[in-house]
């Protein structure tokens, strides 16, 4: 077992992306105990709004596997996913998605159109919401207190 859980990590990365500048997003691949990929948010660092942790960390894992899916993998986020970011979990056949905070304003998960529960989505993973929910809302709010 690592030390740290994996959302203890996306956290981590998470609270990366704000000394960055960045929104305080963090999201972890794993195959098993095995840690696929590790990304935060890099939007403004690539100048790219699809920068987002979850797409990051599923591109890299995609890459390390080979395999073109993530079938019996799971993604941990400290943000409910937006519909970008659920899209890409459903096409690449995650087998669970764990987030921490829910965003009301830009969630697609249990928010907004709520992707995963459409007819027209064909997968259909494991939603665990709310590990590290605290940590990651505190997180959210500092750093957009900050901007106003
Ligand atoms: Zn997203």
């Amino acid at each position: 077992m690592p030390s740290q859980s994996p959302m203890d990590i996306a956290l981590s990365l998470a609270e990366e992306a704000a000394s960055h500048g960045e929104a305080p997003v963090g999201a972890v691949v794993m195959e098993g105990e095995v840690i696929l990929a590790a990304e935060r948010n890099r939007m403004k660092a690539l100048n790219d709004p699809t920068a987002h942790a979850e797409m990051l960390a599923i591109r890299a894992a995609l890459a390390r596997r080979g395999t073109g899916r993530l079938d019996g993998c799971d993604l941990y986020v400290t943000l409910e996913p937006c519909a970008m970011c659920a899209g890409a979990v459903a096409h690449t056949r995650l087998r669970r998605v764990y987030f921490a905070a829910e965003d009301t304003k830009a969630g697609a998960v249990e928010n907004g159109i709520r992707l995963f529960d459409q007819p027209t989505c064909h997968h259909h993973p494991e939603v665990i919401a709310g590990l590290g929910a605290s940590r990651s809302e505190a997180m959210l709010r500092a750093f957009f207190q900050a901007l106003r």
